[in-house]
């Protein structure tokens, strides 16, 4: 087990629908046709195979060699290759997993379960497999990255976005996972030791480097996050253009603990003005930020007068300190103003994390874990009676899936054979 996941050989799989076991099978004697089938399957996803650096692609594929999965019965897998740049492709169908003898059935199974917050061991259980089958399945998955996968979609580099890291534990160490999130879509769920600017720089800065590979000329408009000193800066490092919002909501949350030995009634009524005003700012069409500077004065005012000179200093100066974070969310209308929808997606993180103790042993592949985790989430469409039911994170988004079948876009979608 390793930490850090070594680059491998080009991997250029890709997962082919073939609708069904006998089509394959038919298929297997028809050279012609099996290759007609596999580009009729590619042109219709609209992606592009990944050819060698100096090829474009305009050549012909032509069926390369071919070998038997003896784990699998003897199965027959075919490669393809380029006739131009000479890039072999393995075509894998649809029933088969890449290096795995678990049928994509028990996978979906298993997978669905660990998704759902059951731990390794019990969905292993169910599905009469070894934990430690299900936890590589997840980390196989996890190889390649978010942004492929989501721009794969049809979803757009995201201009605007939530950032913060989930607290979590590491046997007995503190460990901290940085994340982006956009509406029902995770963009980047890092993993650092450190809370520290400097781990964190490296973490987003893994999503900003896949985000420049993709587009070059990607920029980052408006961020929101929870105003955590380490984060900020590290997003002002990666993204200096972007405009770095605080969540207006951990404002609410946070006005209480400023507010001490006062009884509690003059507590509430204070947070519920504070509520009040805040909305407001929100609601005005025109000149925002100068409307809440003046209310912040004298909503401070207000403090030192109900609740005493020490209260309302010590509100006075946590407004200095947050409130151009707060400006930054009004000033722009497109800017999101509460992480509510980031705290739902580490929320479905802990349920996970929590229930897997198996995973925190110091020589895990953590980050290839959770990436494979944030593909589920992505992924696996929502349940019957829910806001969204039956569409997944990138659909609900406006991206578009291959197949109405999650398992199988999460095979065709990772596959490092696409570019
Ligand atoms: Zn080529």
């Amino acid at each position: 087990m390793r930490s850090q996941t070594k680059q491998p050989r080009e991997n250029r799989t890709i997962t082919v629908d073939f609708r069904s076991e006998a089509t394959y099978f038919q298929l297997l004697g028809d050279g012609k046709a099996f290759l007609e089938c596999v580009l009729a399957f590619v042109m219709a996803l609209g992606f592009q195979l990944a050819h060698k650096a100096t090829c474009r692609g305009g050549g012909c594929l032509t069926r390369h060699s071919h070998y038997a999965r003896v784990r699998l019965g003897g199965l027959t897998i075919w490669r393809v290759q380029c006739t131009t740049c000479r890039a072999v492709f393995t075509i894998l169908p649809h029933f088969v997993l890449r290096y795995r003898q678990m049928r994509p059935e028990v996978a979906r199974d298993a997978l669905l379960a660990t998704h759902g917050g059951l731990s390794l061991e019990l969905c292993a259980v169910i599905c009469h497999i070894s934990p430690m089958a299900l936890y590589r399945l997840v980390c196989a998955f996890g190889h390649q990255g978010l942004v492929p996968v989501l721009t794969r979609c049809g979803l757009p580099l995201p201009s605007y976005f939530l950032a913060d890291e989930k607290h979590s534990h590491c046997l007995t160490d503190k460990v901290y996972l940085p994340t982006i999130v956009t509406g029902r879509v995770i963009w980047h769920l890092g993993y650092t030791t450190e809370a520290s600017a400097g781990a964190f720089t490296q973490s987003y800065g893994e999503f900003q480097r896949a985000a420049v590979q993709q587009e070059p000329s990607y920029r980052v408009k408006g961020v929101l996050t929870d105003g955590f000193d380490s984060t900020t800066k590290s997003l002002r490092t990666l993204f200096p253009g972007a405009r770095l919002g605080t969540c207006l909501r951990h404002a609410l949350l946070k006005l209480p603990k400023k507010l001490a030995a006062i009884p509690s009634p003059v507590r509430k009524a204070l947070r519920s003005q504070f509520h009040t005003l805040l909305h407001r700012a929100r609601q005005r069409k025109s000149l925002r930020v100068f409307a809440l500077g003046q209310r912040l004065r004298h909503f401070a005012d207000h403090v030192t007068r109900v609740a005493g000179t020490a209260n309302g200093e010590r509100v006075r100066r946590w407004f200095r300190d947050k409130k151009a974070g707060w400006y930054a969310v009004l000033e722009d209308p497109q800017m999101p103003a509460t992480s509510t929808l980031l705290d739902q997606a580490h929320n479905a993180m802990e349920r996970k994390l929590f229930a897997m103790k198996g995973l925190h042993h110091p020589g895990g592949s953590h980050q290839a874990f959770l990436t494979g985790l944030a593909h589920l989430y992505n992924l696996v469409p929502y349940q019957r009676r829910a806001q969204y039911a039956g569409q997944c994170g990138v659909e609900v988004e406006g991206g578009r899936v291959p197949t109405p079948d999650w398992m199988l876009n999460l095979q065709i979608l990772t596959s490092g054979g696409f570019r």
